[in-house]
């Protein structure tokens, strides 16, 4: 049973000494209480206060990593049921089905579509997470032939699909090192598929039929020892899928239920033979909470779309989406080449760089952290004048790759020309426009 917030206060040190980040040890245990707050950020509990605490400390929906290095996919962890609470924290992963009843061809088309169908947008890749090797054939080798060639294929994660536990021992020891998710144990087969996954140190799916029946089952894996699961309550009806996942959701964050308490992963591509009603049912997942979603094919036109959903969604809503400081070259500039700066809000430098390509016109563009505000807010923040920027400018390096000392600035921050040229003393500064879609004339009449 999860403890409540008094009964975690009583076992925490009561000093308020706010180094947790709260004003009250009181107001910590809440929290803690809630699944809203970290254990270790109490750096004063007794080591037999935390082994008491531990249960109420987990985070309410287990994190689950699929996969490793780079490109290794957490879900889960999730402490909100509405992104404006907090925020969401571990972004839904894609899935792409391939089955090793598809010819060879076929495979390998999908193989390519994973690789190639990936986006640059505001300094990010998007691209999707996982392929889903289904045993549709019944014969081990086929499979394993089939998991070989995804890993050799891919430096995505690996979903292995069967239910039989031979089957799915030749598919795991193809890939065991790429720490694949094992789909799935089910009511029939849950202690061969445990052991599977305890002797690999591989996550494994858990699929009943309905959430009382999940619930039991993650509970007898849970005594077995297995602690990563990810979890499918087997609906493949639009309607009963989605109540299942809000149920999840609930009673693992709001009455605690340990047994719901892991990631989801959903199967549209079990849900229509329309590939749009497909993206459409993947796009409600992305927000009400799928953990991994298998699609049955990719096709650029709904992929991306669902991919940007996705990145606005797990977008923290109290941080801006800001771009990475620094100088850009847009177009292979050179030493002649114009030099303009702008802020780092994600969508102003999304449109600057997007109007300096559109002119033609090689340049160096200057991105200063302004904390992801852009010029205009960032400028009557104070974070945006001449005494934040001629600093930048100077330690960028910018000096070095030009010959001319010219600084183009954006209209909006006109009034800052004044002080730069004081502040940064060799530079000449030159008011550029306000509105982006005015820089590529503006830039084709730009002299060094
Ligand atoms: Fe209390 Fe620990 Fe937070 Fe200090 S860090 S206020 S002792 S809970």
């Amino acid at each position: 049973m999860a403890l409540t917030g008094i009964e975690i206060f009583k076992l925490l040190p009561k000093t308020n000494c706010k180094e947790c980040g709260e004003p009250t040890c009181l107001a910590f245990a809440m929290k803690l209480a809630a699944g809203k707050a970290e254990l270790s950020k109490c750096p004063y509990v007794s080591d037999e206060a935390k082994a008491k605490l531990s249960e109420a400390s987990a985070p309410p929906i287990l994190p689950v990593t699929i996969g490793t290095g780079e490109r290794a996919l957490k879900v889960g962890g999730e402490t909100v049921m509405f992104r404006h609470e907090k925020r969401f924290e571990n972004p839904p992963g894609f899935a792409l089905l391939i089955s090793d009843g598809m010819d060879d061809a076929e495979a390998g088309r999908r193989l390519g579509k994973f690789k190639q169908l990936q986006y640059e947008r505001i300094g990010l890749t998007l691209r999707p997470d996982l392929i889903a090797a289904k045993c549709g054939s019944g014969d081990k080798a086929k499979f394993a032939a089939l998991v070989g060639k995804v890993k050799q294929g891919s430096d995505g994660g690996i979903i292995l699909m069967s239910d039989n536990p031979d089957i799915m021992a030749a598919g795991l020891a193809a890939c065991a090192d790429r720490k694949p998710l094992l789909y799935a144990a089910t009511e029939e087969n849950w202690e061969k598929m445990a052991e599977l996954a305890k002797s690999s140190s591989c996550p494994l799916a858990v699929k009943a039929d309905g959430l009382e029946k999940l619930a039991a089952l993650t509970e007898k894996l849970t005594g077995a020892g297995v602690k990563n699961m990810v979890i499918d309550s087997g609906s493949r009806s639009l309607r009963q899928a989605f109540e299942d996942q809000i149920i999840i959701r609930s009673s693992a964050l709001a009455k605690k239920f340990r047994p719901l308490g892991f990631p989801t992963i959903v199967f549209p591509c079990e849900m229509t033979d329309d590939p749009m009603k497909e993206a459409v049912i993947s796009s409600m997942f992305v927000a009400k909470y799928g953990g991994i979603i298998v699609l049955s094919d990719f096709q650029g036109e709904s992929l991306f779309p669902l991919l940007v959903e996705r990145l606005n969604i797990y977008t923290d809503p109290q941080r801006p989406l800001a771009t990475k400081e620094g100088i850009y070259d847009i177009g292979n500039p050179d030493e002649n080449s114009p030099v303009l700066i702008t802020s780092n809000f994600s969508l102003t430098y999304f449109i600057v760089s997007g109007e300096i390509e559109t002119s033609r016109v090689p340049s160096w563009l200057l991105v200063k952290d302004t904390e992801g505000l852009s010029v205009m807010t960032a400028w009557a923040a104070g974070k945006f004048v001449a005494d934040a920027i001629a600093p930048f400018v100077k330690k960028s390096g910018i000096a070095d790759k030009v010959k001319h000392h010219k600084l183009v600035i954006p209209g909006y921050a006109a009034a800052e020309s004044g002080g730069l040229e004081e502040e940064l003393g060799d530079w000449e500064i030159q008011v550029g426009p306000r509105e982006g879609s005015n820089i590529p004339a503006y830039l084709k009449t730009w002299k060094p």
